[in-house]
């Protein structure tokens, strides 16, 4: 196991993006609109390749007080039944300009909470969906649930129209840390919701877990990690809770005091990260780790791997479309978000527009330091080509990133140390980002 000392945790402790896009949406032009989504997705019609299709629900029975998705609290289910039509219209908004790329390969359902909707709306969204666009054969079909509000009806829908993976939200086991964040899920419940999955055919689990939360140490996550390796999800998705208040102002009722020191967050993620790899799991990334017959396990060692909105994903290099409030499209070439707030997006979608609030396109330069950063962030190297700017060497063997990478016969890797801190190390093929200002930079969460 890695030793960090406090000395190192603050060398490489500092406000930098999570890189699940570059260049990152705070980057991105406001001013970016319907016109330029248009051309964009005209001219993803004439590339060829099956798509990947995201779809946000955002709707949840009731605030987490860590949360930092774009949801709407919607206790008394008043919303969720207007959703499918309005969706039905936005997704005839981007299929009227695919016509010629309709193959869907990848499906995802992300919120807010999709089980918050009845399994009956559920199953009429699926149906809707499946009317716009072809589903693959092997297409891979996955939904994120918060196990107290999903019922076997829910699972049965979902088996029905054949999705094999499913993630559920954990965070922490721990009674005191549930109470203070407003989520309360015992570990019975998500071990019948689990069973329940697998009995139905799903294949793939995956579980998320955060630390960083109010009142967690070593010590008690120690006993949510006993928990979680005994269920034995095929994935574990384990994040750094991000203190922002200024963009998610439920955040700002997170008793502070508690809240633990960057050393006693690295040695949460550190015997984390220790316990999970004894129990015969792969790091993959930052904060993924998965059994070694998953499918990123597999897509680590042939270099298949993705990173985008989701985190990490096996379907490289398939462009994805995104409908729902505050959903992320991310073409070869561009990036738009729709939306984020329900009334402004419903009116939109009404009007049979899209609202779009952000976007940016992507020439040539920005493409190649895309493909450098998403190269360290999910193979943990960059190959030297031809061109590879001075610039890049120089950030490289420079002494505050040295002991993070280790030159060899076709470039960089990073070494044990720098595969805590790929960002770190990411961050200097970013000048955006180094060139912005303090205030922006908040909007970052911390490396650790
Ligand atoms: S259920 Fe998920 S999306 Fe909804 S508030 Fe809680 S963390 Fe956020």
């Amino acid at each position: 196991m890695i030793q960090i000392d406090a000395e190192t945790v603050a060398r490489y402790d500092r406000l930098g993006p999570r890189y699940t896009s570059y260049p990152t949406v705070p980057q991105w032009h406001d001013s970016y609109g319907q016109g330029e989504v248009i051309s964009a997705l005209k001219r993803a019609n004439l590339r060829s390749g099956p798509l990947s299709l995201y779809i946000h629900l955002p709707f949840c029975k009731s605030t987490c007080s860590f949360c930092g998705c774009n949801h709407v609290a919607d206790q008394k289910q008043k919303l969720t039944a207007q959703f499918a039509p309005l969706l039905e219209k936005e997704l005839d908004l981007f299929a009227s300009n695919l016509p010629k790329r309709r193959d869907i390969v990848q499906l995802h359902l992300g919120g807010g909470t999709p089980t918050w909707l009845t399994s009956i709306q559920l199953d009429t969204i699926l149906n809707v969906v499946g009317e716009k666009f072809n589903f693959l054969v092997n297409a891979e079909k996955s939904i994120e649930v918060h196990p107290a509000v999903t019922t076997i009806s829910h699972i049965e829908v979902l088996a029905a129209h054949g999705f094999q993976r499913i993630s559920m939200g954990v965070q922490d086991f721990d009674p005191q840390v549930q109470e203070i964040i407003g989520r309360i899920q015992s570990v019975d419940m998500t071990r019948e919701l689990i069973a329940a999955c697998r009995e139905r055919g799903f294949s793939s689990v995956n579980l998320d877990l955060i630390y960083g939360l109010p009142a967690q140490t070593a010590n008690k996550f120690d006993s949510t990690l006993t928990h979680v390796i005994n269920l034995r999800p095929e994935r574990i998705a384990l994040y750094s809770y991000a203190h922002l208040p200024a963009r998610f102002s439920h955040q700002s009722t997170m008793p502070l005091e508690l809240l633990p020191s960057s050393e006693e967050k690295m040695k949460i993620f550190l015997l984390s990260r220790r316990r999970l790899l004894e129990a015969g799991y792969i790091d993959i990334g930052m904060d993924h780790f998965v059994l070694p017959e998953d499918d990123m396990a597999k897509a680590l060692l042939t270099g298949e791997l993705h990173r985008n909105f989701m985190g990490y994903s096996t379907k490289a290099g398939s462009e994805m479309i995104a409908v729902g409030p505050s959903a992320i499209s991310m073409l070869e070439d561009s990036y738009f978000q729709l939306n984020p707030h329900w009334a402004s997006w419903r009116r939109a979608v009404e009007m049979g527009e899209l609202s779009i609030v952000k976007g940016i396109n992507l020439d040539e330069e920005t493409q190649k330091r895309r493909d450098a950063i998403m190269s360290w962030m999910c193979n943990r190297r960059i190959d030297k080509g031809e061109d590879f700017p001075n610039h890049w060497i120089t950030h490289l063997k420079s002494e505050t990133i040295s002991p993070l990478v280790e030159e060899d016969e076709h470039g960089w890797h990073a070494t044990n140390l720098g595969n805590l801190f790929l960002r770190v190390i990411a961050m200097g093929f970013d000048p955006s980002f180094n060139g912005l200002e303090e205030e922006v930079k908040h909007q970052y969460s911390q490396t650790v």
